[in-house]
């Protein structure tokens, strides 16, 4: 890297790490420099010989009462992200904080607690309810695991949460494999809601859904935030489904993060070369639009995160790539407006 490149670099983190030390204090989630690498095994002994960078350096923050959409192709690491805020896994290195607690330094009865006030919606309804459970077990066994109701307080609770999710206190006697998609994931958010959370994780929502079924579910995503004050982080492939849904998006590619802005502003004015060819593949509903429009398309597959390219990890398929982006990695820098790209198109 040269001298200079090296230089502006530092600057970019001073900034971020300033902008960073005020969020911890007022966001409800700070993540910074977030790791997490996966072993890869070889040989007789099975001995690592090598890692999957599937995060690789992210820092992000969600504030209070907002929905921040972290999209990205499939296998871009922002599942992985979801599960490491959650401590479903281990970060393998940085920091995380809720209402400015360490997330990682947490023990038995911390973790606890953080757990009734972060809650995730899985993708698959189908795979993640247990069928042999009925719906009111189901929706109920977290009030019990965490010793909030019992008997039939608890009852209760699941009929009340079923009629807030838009079904009926009758389906409580019943099994998952007597709903639809779409019930099936209204139950999976009524199990997310029984704890009182304040922040639901959404990991692709709305993916295994048909089209025609996904707008309910966003519009009931977006109801019961009025209603009950939610912050999501809510995880998706799709630019559409985001888009629909979220205040500030931030965009993924190979473990990184590439960009980040208000809704409007990177459906308006994305800077990010691999943003743009997002974006150019989203219809838009005026025919005029629509026609004026080129789509971007994008050639070559995406790398293996075991071993990414140097420097800017979207050199291979960028149309813009310098000499520049092998040699170095761009820093996630701020445009003003709270909107962050990372690419040397924009230093
Ligand atoms: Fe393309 Fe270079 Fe920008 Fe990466 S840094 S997106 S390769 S122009």
């Amino acid at each position: 890297m040269s001298a200079e490149a090296e230089a502006s670099t530092e600057v970019a983190r001073d900034e971020a790490a300033e902008i960073m030390g005020e969020r911890v204090k007022e966001d409800l989630v700070v993540v910074k420099n977030l790791k997490k690498y996966f072993p890869i095994t070889g040989g007789v002994f099975s001995r690592i010989v090598g890692w999957v960078k599937a995060v690789d350096d992210i820092s992000f923050s969600i504030k209070p009462g907002e929905t921040l959409g972290l999209v990205g192709e499939s296998g871009c690491g922002k599942t992985t992200a979801g599960r490491v805020l959650l401590r479903l896994l281990e970060p393998t290195d940085g920091e995380a904080y809720f209402e400015g607690d360490s997330i990682f330094d947490m023990e038995r009865e911390d973790l606890r607690r953080l757990r009734r006030n972060m809650q995730i919606v899985f993708q698959d309804p189908y795979a993640s309810l247990n069928p042999r459970m009925t719906v009111g077990d189901i929706i109920g066994e977290p009030l019990e695991i965490h010793n909030v109701a019992r008997g039939k307080e608890k009852q209760d609770r699941v009929r009340e949460l079923l009629e807030t999710v838009g079904l009926s206190a009758l389906h409580a006697r019943r099994y998952p494999h007597e709903f639809s998609g779409g019930q099936r994931q209204r139950i999976g958010v009524a199990r997310a809601l029984a704890l009182n959370p304040k922040l639901i994780v959404a990991d692709e929502p709305v993916s295994a859904l048909d089209v025609s079924i996904q707008s309910q579910v966003l519009n009931l995503l977006e109801d019961l935030q009025d209603e009950f004050d939610l912050t999501y982080l809510f995880i998706a492939h799709d630019l559409s489904v985001v888009r629909h849904i979220s205040d500030r998006v931030a965009v993924m590619y190979l473990g990184q993060l590439v960009e980040v802005a208000d809704e409007g502003e990177l459906y308006e004015n994305q800077l990010h070369p691999y943003s743009e060819a997002l974006l150019s593949a989203i219809p838009i509903a005026d025919p005029e639009i629509q026609r004026g429009r080129e789509r971007i398309v994008l050639t070559g597959d995406v790398p293996s995160p075991a071993n990414p390219p140097s420097g800017c990890h979207f050199r291979t398929r960028c149309m813009h790539a310098m000499d520049q982006c092998s040699e170095s990695k761009p820093p996630l820098r701020d445009m003003g407006n709270e909107h962050y790209v990372a690419c040397f198109l924009h230093h």
